[in-house]
């Protein structure tokens, strides 16, 4: 049977919970308060659904990959096709939720952070759809690198500000958008990127993101009568992966599958493989596992994917890697390429370079089964982010 996840205090076992300055803890359980509501109210559902179906582009395609599976034999893989939804990954289904949220609780100002750029550029188109004010905080090392990403933000209206601090990276960035936060709670709301977070984003994230698991389950029953063999899907700070799995976490013959970065390898100090390598800690507001020294330093995090490239791990992941409902695996950078090169070729889909991890897995995950298997694959997200990046590797 599924217990309900997380439990009242925002635990999935000894994960999650509230990890806030003092000054947080009234606002996160007002919105706790607000957030159990709004999300049972018909109005509020059917706004959603309106908006991800009109203007996100919902539902996505489950697509039989024809020549992906002849290739790989034993394989036959579905394409969960988030690509395809405005600003091209799954990243809208939780950003359009969230301000949603905001608007019922009469917030009129919106901020983010932002490492890569992706959750910013999500936020602001939503924020310009409804004619919110947005800011979004990012580490100004990360405003060099990803500066596509910024005009993009920029020309929707959002007031993008570079964060000189510590590492100038995500994790000072998500501390001033914390500072901003307490600061200008009466008219703010704080929209947070993936399954990670103080409770009860690591939640409210993952019932956004559930619309991918939900569809994909409907659209896999309704083609082939029973349910797929393993779910697969990268994992950054989770939430692709989540929103796929979950709807299945009661399916005891689903396997689910996580993949990680292996940045240049498991053995060096540059990977992303927070799950497989890290330990039990506290970082962004909740405890799971993380990629820290042995004084508690926060390790840089290495991906050849801008989204892969974070320390830390929603808590719900940690629970079901500890619980055995899902398994976590690597693929490192070089792999990835591969994987983007191999559904290229054979698909004709360019995929973004963190889901290129997740595809990267299906040769090895068809030398693992005995006998053909089918296997629906999260394509968080399109490659043409990348191509810049992918010109100089190839
Ligand atoms: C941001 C991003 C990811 C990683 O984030 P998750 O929260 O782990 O899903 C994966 N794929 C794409 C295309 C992204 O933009």
């Amino acid at each position: 049977m599924t217990k309900r996840l997380p439990n009242t205090r925002g635990y999935y076992g000894p994960f999650g919970g509230r990890f806030a300055p003092e000054t947080l803890m009234a606002v996160l359980s007002q919105l706790e308060k607000q957030y159990a509501a709004i999300k049972k109210d018909k109005a509020f559902r059917k706004e959603l659904e309106f908006y991800l179906k009109e203007y996100a582009g919902r539902p996505t395609r489950l697509y039989l990959a024809k020549g992906l599976s002849a290739h790989l034999k034993k394989l036959k893989v579905y394409l969960k096709r988030e690509d395809l939804l405005h600003t091209g990954a799954h990243k809208i289904n939780n950003t359009l939720g969230q301000i949603l949220v905001a608007r019922r609780m009469g917030k009129t100002r919106i901020i983010a952070e932002t490492g890569a750029g992706q959750h910013g550029v999500a936020t602001a188109t939503c924020a310009a759809l409804f004619g919110l004010k947005c800011v979004v905080y990012m580490g100004s090392e990360d405003v060099q690198r990803q500066s596509l990403n910024v005009l993009r933000m920029k020309l929707m209206g959002a007031t993008v500000i570079p964060v000189e601090s510590g590492s100038k990276t995500l994790k000072d960035a998500m501390n001033e958008a914390v500072r901003d936060w307490v600061t200008n709670v009466a008219d703010t709301f704080y929209i947070i990127g993936s399954v990670a977070g103080f409770h009860p984003y690591p939640a409210m994230v993952r019932d956004f993101q559930s619309v991918i698991g939900r569809e994909a389950r409907r659209q896999f029953l309704a083609l082939n009568k029973r349910l797929p063999d393993y779910l697969l899907a990268c994992v950054g700070g989770g939430s692709n992966a989540m929103g796929l799995f979950h709807p299945f976490y009661a399916d005891a013959s689903v396997k689910m599958i996580g993949v990680e970065a292996a940045g240049h390898g498991v053995h060096t100090q540059q990977h992303a493989a927070t799950l497989n390598l890290g330990t039990t800690g506290v970082l962004h507001g909740s405890k799971s596992k993380l990629l820290q020294n042995s004084d508690g330093q926060v390790q840089v995090a290495h991906s050849i994917a801008a989204g892969l490239d974070y320390p830390g791990v929603g808590p719900e992941h940690a629970y079901y890697q500890a619980s055995g409902r899902a398994q976590y695996v690597t693929v490192t950078d070089v792999d990835a390429i591969e994987g983007l090169k191999l559904l290229s070729r054979l698909e004709g889909i360019i995929p973004a370079m963190e889901t290129a991890h997740a595809i990267a897995y299906l040769p090895r995950l068809a030398r693992r089964v005995k006998k053909t298997a089918t296997v629906i694959v999260c394509l968080s997200g399109r490659g043409d982010k990348d191509m810049n990046q992918i010109s100089q590797l190839i």
